[in-house]
């Protein structure tokens, strides 16, 4: 596994692969790795023949300053669970020639933003509503980095959780607008055992809190034992009250969409595809979640 800081290195190390015909697969972090991201590496090794991640804190995205300054970045251990993720994956994989996370692309600031970014994009709704209303700038700055991140990596193949459900539905819309040739590949939530979905911020949660924080996870699963009986709206209340019913716990909000489109729906019979997306402050950490109807 090499560890590449520069544009032009990676590039030219692609560009070998790419003469070879090789199929490139690339996972987009921001590092602070946890098995969240590796499912993602494992799902990139197993259906490529390369395999890039990128490790890359990126500005533009945080709209909120300490939250930028309070990121973990921890790029010597990310690096070492990126090796054991391909040698995981290699012992499963045994017919894999070659298995395992290839290339970390961990780019400075500088490097990736050799001047100001000023593109401004307009990606609709899927953009604007929930995390985009509630944190601006934010996908502004996702599509910036990414974008700029598929140019230089050139990907057959990117790979996202769908715990940030809201950002894969950008990117697709991203990659549409600008006719970027990659495929957009969801991958499901990986959750601790007590239901929790794995976050590089959950680093930030007192015991207490991260006591409690399971709680977000197990009310959206029980709420999807009243669908179809109880209305959309009932459903909404039952998870906001019960969550807020923790006195550690504030739901910033709860919105039950058609998984594609993004728009709030009034009634089960308006999708065939019902999501819901919520956002928690455990405390000062902001969660989020989200569960399929
Ligand atoms: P981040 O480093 O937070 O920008 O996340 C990088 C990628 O990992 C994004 O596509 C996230 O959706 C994905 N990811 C983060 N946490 C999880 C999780 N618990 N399960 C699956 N994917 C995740």
């Amino acid at each position: 596994m090499k560890i590449v800081n520069s544009i032009k290195d990676l590039k030219a190390y692609l560009a070998e692969a790419k003469q070879d015909n090789k199929k490139i697969g690339f996972v987009p972090t921001m590092g602070a790795l946890h098995n969240g991201h590796l499912s993602l590496v494992q799902h990139c090794v197993k259906n490529n023949d390369v395999c890039v991640v990128s490790v890359f804190v990126n500005p533009t995205q945080f709209n909120d300053k300490h939250d930028l300054e309070t990121y973990p970045r921890t790029l010597e251990a990310d690096c070492v669970l990126l090796s054991s993720a391909a040698s995981d994956v290699y012992k499963r994989q045994v017919l894999l020639e070659s298995a395992g996370c290839d290339y970390v692309f961990a780019p400075s600031v500088e490097e990736m933003y050799p001047e100001p970014d000023t593109r401004t994009f307009d990606l609709g709704t899927v953009s604007e509503v929930m995390e985009g209303a509630k944190r601006p700038g934010h996908f502004n700055g996702v599509a910036q980095v990414v974008s700029k991140l598929f140019y230089i990596v050139e990907p057959d193949n990117a790979y996202f959780g769908e715990k940030d459900f809201q950002q894969i539905a950008v990117i697709r819309a991203m990659v549409k607008q600008l006719n970027i040739p990659v495929t957009i590949n969801a991958c499901p939530i990986v959750r601790e055992g007590d239901g929790l979905a794995l976050s590089s911020r959950n680093t930030r949660l007192t015991p207490e809190q991260r006591q409690k924080a399971p709680l977000i996870a197990r009310t959206l699963k029980e709420s999807t034992t009243f669908v179809p009986g109880k209305s959309v709206q009932e459903v909404i209340d039952y998870v906001v009250n019960t969550i807020n019913s923790d006195p550690v716990m504030e739901v910033e909000y709860y919105e039950i969409v058609d998984g594609n489109t993004l728009e709030s729906i009034k009634n089960w019979s308006d999708t065939d595809y019902p999501v819901g997306c919520i956002t928690v402050y455990c405390g000062e950490v902001r969660l989020i979640d989200n569960i399929k109807y």
